[in-house]
């Protein structure tokens, strides 16, 4: 077998020993003579499963007691229209962050439930930057205000945690949750598509204060309410249980290599390399505010377009995948999450060094 490094923004890397867990448990899970595929969900088997993974995952985060944890289909973008649905309560305004791409799409689907006022936007230096506190127009009438701690494409990260007092906060935390250490208590509401940080897309987790769920306009569907997940462990119907279940192997493995304060650490070495080697390279270009620089996902630019293709077919010959930035930004994009380890990085930048040399860089 021959892995490479997987720099893709998501589906993302795995770490190996999760893998490698899963093959061995493959087609007999502890002994059940079954894969965890083939398991009910109902089963005590499944269910022994499901609680270790959330109990890993509350513990991890140190979640409190007056928080739900559910594991829900339909990914992040489901979550931007169970958001509106579930918390505008009412209230018909809801405040939203744009610092880019998923913003956007979030406050999109929010403006089919209520008014979204954007409290802020860093749409004036195209999205390189994160509209600082001050600056920001919050309406103390909102339902909650919204935003993106992590832009994926734009690879812009909040330093702070926005402070909204009585009005609930709303993370998008798909590509930046399990990083690093956060306080849940500052929260009303966090959510993650999985298959960033998490495990295999498709799960979404959910990380709701206990007072914010059950406000759904009457006559939801039921699937569309928090409550029902809430009732029903997030098993109201069949769950996306090999989801679940790989996203539990993360989650111990995070616990096995020492917890969040640990992964932070070797987030921030990894990203800081990266960003110091391409600021002293005078050859690749962030164009992000260094302040605001993602840990997680660092697109870079060459000196000219046209150099682009063969520096992508140089990474993949020897083993680094997916630098191709997104479309609307161009360039590369690496994505380092937590399963990406330090040598995929060390690796990716002599590249860029010897790709650089040999073009007069
Ligand atoms: C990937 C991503 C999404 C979309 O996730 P899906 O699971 O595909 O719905 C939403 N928000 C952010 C910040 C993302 O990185």
């Amino acid at each position: 077998m021959n892995r490479v490094y997987n720099f893709s923004a998501g589906p993302a890397v795995l770490p190996e020993e999760v893998l490698d867990i899963a093959k061995a448990e493959m087609s007999d899970w502890h002994g059940s003579g079954m894969s965890v595929m083939e398991m009910s969900h109902r089963g005590k088997e499944y269910l022994s499963i499901a609680e270790k993974a959330e109990v890993d995952l509350r513990d991890l985060l140190a979640i409190p007691a007056n928080y739900k944890v559910l594991f829900l289909h339909g990914g992040a973008t489901l979550q931007f229209a169970m958001v509106p649905h579930n918390l505008m309560r009412g209230k018909g305004t809801a405040d939203y962050i744009n610092t880019g791409t998923w913003s956007k799409k979030a406050s999109a689907e929010g403006k089919l439930y209520g008014k979204v006022n954007v409290a802020a936007s860093s749409s004036d230096t195209n999205f390189t930057t994160v509209p600082p506190q001050e600056s920001w127009k919050l309406n103390p009438e909102a339902a909650y205000v919204h935003y993106t701690p992590n832009e994926t494409i734009g690879g812009v990260e909040f330093s702070f945690v926005p402070e909204t007092g009585a009005v609930p906060l709303v993370a998008d935390m798909s590509s930046t949750i399990l990083s690093r250490p956060i306080d849940v208590s500052r929260y009303g509401v966090i959510y993650a598509g999985a298959q960033k940080n998490i495990g295999p897309a498709g799960l979404a987790i959910v990380i709701i204060r206990e007072d914010l769920i059950g406000h759904a306009p009457a006559g939801s569907p039921v699937m569309l309410d928090y409550k029902t997940h809430a009732e029903n462990q997030s098993m109201y119907n069949t769950p996306p249980t090999y989801a679940w279940y790989i996203s539990g192997l993360v989650f111990a493995w995070l616990k096995k290599i020492g917890g969040l304060g640990v992964m932070a650490e070797m987030n921030q070495r990894k990203a800081g390399k990266l960003y110091a080697y391409i600021d002293a390279s005078g050859f690749y270009k962030n164009p992000v505010e260094i302040a605001s620089r993602s840990w997680m996902n660092v697109p870079f630019t060459l000196p000219k377009e046209e150099m682009d293709a063969d520096f992508l077919a140089g990474a993949k010959k020897i083993g680094l995948l997916n630098l191709k930035g997104h479309r609307s930004v161009g360039g590369m994009r690496a994505s380092i999450y937590n399963a990406m380890p330090e040598a995929g990085v060390d690796a990716l930048i002599a590249y860029m060094k010897d790709f650089a040399s040999r073009h007069n860089g």
